[in-house]
């Protein structure tokens, strides 16, 4: 995670910043003439330098530590870090961004990084009564948590598209059912994303790529199966709206399939172009984003409530007069007038 140990380092920093204010107190202690530009140049110089050979340390260890590893981990974190999957352990985790996480979210992400167990989860699936594991969480839909999660994903990403595309639309129905047909839904379309006149389809899907059934296959083959199944599913509806159809498959840790990865991209450079920002901020903004989406609905599949609650109190409006009198409020109007 590259948390540094102060302890091991301080030294080396405390030289860097002396060798990189050196133009500074120079200055001061002789008086000699300052140049801010002089200064700040051989400032960004020395912190370039200190960084390149950080990263060079970092890398080796990191390297050094794979080799300790028991295979599973070794093939998860490597998927990981080769996927460019690390994104939301580098941004500021601001309210504001929407960019925090609840601690069991955080929590959990880490967990399933390092392959480690997941805390305090559940033994048994309280919606169906089965064994409750990762996969399980995944993929059971007792509940609506699966549909609630995957939501999450789908309004994230038609969000972005709508800061710069047309025709954004989430759940398009792509053919109506009929009696001997069931009908079949994307999760968004967008319009002008490949072509300037042409609609395209997208649908999510979120696997998990250490399950038993995967164990024997890296993630881009299990990736490419999950996209082939996707095509299978949507090409013809999408080529009979003059459209096409681009499946989004991500494993549970955030790393995104080819043809995810080639969408991102592109809208990446729109909004780039949009908003006037370098590229580079941008693609950070969108991973973390779209990853941070991936994490919470995870989330919500491990650890939300799959059992239904039943009032005994069936008449739900009688229920809410009774409060509004009770609070004594009038029109709906619960701010109070006073401080207290
Ligand atoms: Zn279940």
């Amino acid at each position: 995670m590259a948390i540094e140990n102060p302890v091991q380092v301080a030294e080396e920093r405390y030289n860097t910043s002396q060798r990189a204010t050196s133009i500074l107190t120079e200055s001061i202690s002789t008086g000699a003439r300052f140049n801010i530009h002089e200064y700040t140049n051989h400032l960004v110089q020395e912190q370039t330098t200190e960084k390149k050979a950080r990263d060079l340390r970092n890398k080796e260890n990191s390297e050094e530590i794979m080799t300790t590893l028991n295979p599973e981990m070794r093939r998860t974190l490597q998927r990981i870090t080769n996927g460019n999957a690390s994104q939301w352990l580098t941004i500021i985790p601001l309210t504001a961004d929407n960019f925090d996480l609840t601690p069991t979210q955080f929590r959990d992400a880490l967990s399933m990084r390092y392959s480690k167990p997941l805390l305090g989860l559940r033994g048994i699936c309280d919606g169906c009564g089965m064994e409750m594991d990762l996969n399980h969480a995944l993929n059971c839909k007792t509940g609506g948590l699966v549909k609630q999660g995957h939501d999450q994903i789908h309004d994230i990403i038609a969000g972005l598209a709508r800061q710069v595309y047309r025709g954004v639309m989430v759940e398009p129905i792509m053919r109506e059912g009929s009696a001997t047909e069931p009908g079949l839904l994307a999760d968004i379309r967008i319009h002008g994303v490949w072509d300037r006149e042409r609609a395209s389809f997208y649908d999510v899907r979120v696997i998990n790529a250490d399950a038993a059934s995967y164990s024997t296959r890296d993630w881009s083959s299990t990736a490419n199966e999950a996209a082939k199944a996707k095509h299978r599913k949507y090409d013809t509806a999408a080529e009979d709206l003059h459209g096409s159809f681009t499946p989004l498959i991500t494993s549970c840790d955030g790393i995104l399939h080819t043809e995810f990865q080639t969408f991102s991209k592109k809208l990446v450079t729109s909004l780039a172009e949009k908003w006037d920002k370098p590229r580079s901020s941008i693609a950070g903004f969108v991973r973390a984003k779209i990853q941070l989406a991936i994490i919470r609905a995870v989330s919500l599949r491990l650890r939300g409530c799959r059992k239904m609650t039943r009032s005994a109190i069936d008449d739900t409006n009688s229920q809410i007069i009774r409060e509004e009198a009770a609070l004594c409020l009038e029109d709906g109007a619960p701010i109070p007038t006073q401080d207290y």
